[in-house]
């Protein structure tokens, strides 16, 4: 059998299961590290504008999605917003459950095209709704790594 040629039957590949030991390290790219540094350094949240099409993205992009240009423009975003869609979390990503459910949610913030998804602090799953008013918590700035866990999540407002 060659590589080309096409299987009729799924029983009929040849597989073994086994274990490959992978590292890997993500890089978050240009407007990453600034996205982040900015977090970390002084709290804030940026987001690079696209003149051309009138949208703020955040997290920012080098790129505008839609027409390509470069974006330069970097703006600071008030750090709060609305909670755009959320879901209640009751296990754990190993299938253990939790001691208690989190809520993570996708938060707009203010004229941003785009947000963020990031955990609701302070909330009870029954009074979270669409449209809910949030606030960003960061960590105290000592304990920041220059990661998106440096925001701990959104608190009502
Ligand atoms: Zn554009």
């Amino acid at each position: 059998m060659s590589l080309i040629e096409r299987l009729g039957t799924f029983g009929d590949a040849k597989v073994w299961y086994d274990n490959i030991p992978l590292e890997s390290e993500y890089t978050v790219g240009i407007a990453g590290e600034r996205f982040l540094r900015a977090i970390k350094d002084r709290g804030v949240i940026l987001g690079t504008v696209c003149p051309a099409c009138d949208l703020t993205y955040v997290p920012p992009s080098m790129y505008c999605e839609r027409c390509f240009t470069q974006l330069d423009e970097w703006v600071e975003l008030p750090a709060k917003g609305t909670v755009y869609t959320f879901t209640i979390v009751t296990r754990s990503l190993d299938g253990q459950a939790l001691d208690e459910p989190e809520i993570l949610a996708f938060v707009k913030l203010p004229g941003a095209h785009g947000g963020l998804v990031h955990r609701l602090t302070t909330a009870k799953p029954e009074d979270v709704e669409i449209g809910m008013e949030v606030e960003v918590v960061f960590k105290p700035q000592k304990e920041r790594e220059g990661s998106i866990l440096d925001i701990k999540g959104f608190k009502p407002t």
